[in-house]
């Protein structure tokens, strides 16, 4: 029998090696901690945490990583398990005691029968025999660049630089408008790509004031060495200079208010579409490191955000990733090296119970392929098929940055009218999930 070799025991890793394993596959783990240290990792236990202690909402009806959790239980994966069996009281949110939670994901996956453990840093990808590689945010220097040289120049970042991201049908179409900068584009579609929201001096010296107060947060120790590149987060750039933005991200040229054509904005903050549903919005260059309870704030001075919703707010931070959209195939594997699948957080999702469930995947399917059959992922519909398939192919690859789950990624319910409650939106798409992912598990039985 073939064997499966699992480069990076984190959580999508671990979660691969145990779904692969239950499939009767003979499995190679590659952990090269303790003996290779990272910056944030402390123990040589697999599925460490290295931050929070929080798996966020346990909320399956009415959140997206909620749902996200009911999935990963449902096809019994052992992250899942093992966190909810070192539970801590945290309100509706999945909390863990992380010490034993790490340590029992090791014990379950020593104690496999199916699995063996290679204590070495990977440094090249390999021609031959299958592989999943789920190194993650810190993926060593030797082997990020390896994948780099195999994928190209462009199609690897160390550091992600995420501008927040807005669901669309929360911006106020009365105060923005659809336009292109210089009504750019060979057809329609193209020259209404972005939306835009106009400012007067007012607003503008208001917003800059607002940046400036902001609460920021820095980066880790070591987090910056030899890599950061100099992607300027806004709050940098409002600091070097009253005016920047307004001769950068924000500037007004080439747009015409169509609510108000005779009225130059004094400044303009643009969107542009982070999905092909249409349902996701980025607002452009706005990379930040304020944190999170500022940046809805600030954002929300924003004319035409007063109301936004947050489908993920900005950050930079050490992230070694590639650009999935191009690089990946729906079955996850590399599509110039088809041998080699990769998972987790380097495939361009954000946060650990998003990671563990692109390592469940990675796992059955590289499963089903040494045992001769095509696994497909789950319907779009689900919250893992959601997510998997963003990364693959819904994204819009020329500005991917890494993605947590949630409901701007499904298609969308109630496209035709009738103005149901958010919550109970919420509640038919987690419904529906739940249908179709128990339709997938039941395909695979
Ligand atoms: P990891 O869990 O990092 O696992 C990757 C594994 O691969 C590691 O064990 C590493 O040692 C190993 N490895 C790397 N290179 C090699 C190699 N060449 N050979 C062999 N092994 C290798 N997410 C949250 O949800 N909440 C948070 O609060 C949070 N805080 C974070 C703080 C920091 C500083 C960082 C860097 C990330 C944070 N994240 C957080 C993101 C989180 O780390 C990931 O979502 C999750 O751990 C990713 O899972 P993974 O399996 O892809 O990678």
């Amino acid at each position: 029998t073939q064997e499966l070799h699992i480069v990076g025991g984190g959580m999508a890793g671990s979660e691969a090696a145990w779904q692969a394993a239950n499939a009767g596959i003979r499995v190679v783990l590659h952990e090269m901690r303790p003996k290779v240290e990272t910056f944030a990792h402390q123990t040589g236990n697999f599925a460490e945490m290295v931050c929070s202690n929080s798996f966020r909402s346990d909320d399956d009806e009415r959140n997206a990583v909620g749902q996200l959790h009911w999935e990963m239980g449902a096809a019994n994966g052992l992250i899942m398990e093992m966190a909810r069996k070192h539970r801590l009281p945290a309100g509706g949110a999945l909390a863990v005691d992380r010490e034993a939670f790490s340590h029992s994901v090791t014990e379950a996956l020593r104690g496999h029968e199916n699995i063996s453990f290679v204590e070495e840093e990977v440094t090249e990808l390999p021609s031959s025999g299958h592989w999943i590689f789920a190194t993650g945010p810190l993926t060593s220097e030797t082997l990020g660049q390896a994948i780099r040289e195999a994928s190209g120049e462009e199609r690897l970042a160390f550091f992600d630089a995420i501008a927040p991201i807005v669901y669309a049908e929360t911006i106020d179409m009365s105060v923005a408008w659809r336009q292109s900068r210089y009504d750019k584009g060979e057809t329609e579609e193209e020259r209404t790509a972005y939306i835009n929201c106009p400012m007067t001096k007012d607003e503008y010296e208001a917003f800059i004031d607002a940046l400036l107060a902001a609460d920021k947060t820095e980066f880790h120790e070591g987090e910056t060495a030899g890599y950061f590149d100099g992607c300027l987060p806004i709050e940098v750039m409002a600091e070097r200079g009253r005016e920047t933005l307004r001769h950068g991200p924000m500037k007004p040229v080439g747009l015409t208010n169509a609510h108000d054509p005779q009225t130059k904005a004094y400044a303009v903050v643009q969107l542009r579409r982070d999905n092909a549903l249409g349902t996701l919005y980025n607002i452009v260059g706005f990379q930040t490191k304020m944190r999170y309870g500022a940046q809805a704030a600030v954002f929300r001075m924003i004319p035409g955000l007063k109301q936004a919703k947050f489908a993920r707010l900005g950050g930079i931070h050490r992230n070694t990733f590639i650009n999935s959209p191009t690089l990946l195939d729906a079955q996850m594997r590399l599509k110039s090296h088809p041998n080699l699948r990769f998972a987790g957080q380097i495939t361009g999702v954000e946060g650990y119970v998003e990671s563990a469930a692109m390592g469940l995947l990675a796992g059955r399917m590289a499963a089903a392929e040494l045992q001769g059959r095509e696994l497909p992922p789950p319907g779009p519909d689900t919250a893992m098929g959601a997510l998997v398939t963003h990364i693959t192919g819904g994204a819009e690859a020329k500005t991917f940055q890494p993605m947590n789950v949630n409901f701007g990624l499904f298609p969308p319910i109630d496209a035709k009218g009738g103005r149901r409650g958010r919550k109970d939106r919420y509640k038919a798409y987690t419904d529906r999930a739940k249908d179709s992912f128990n339709q997938w598990l039941e395909g695979q039985s």
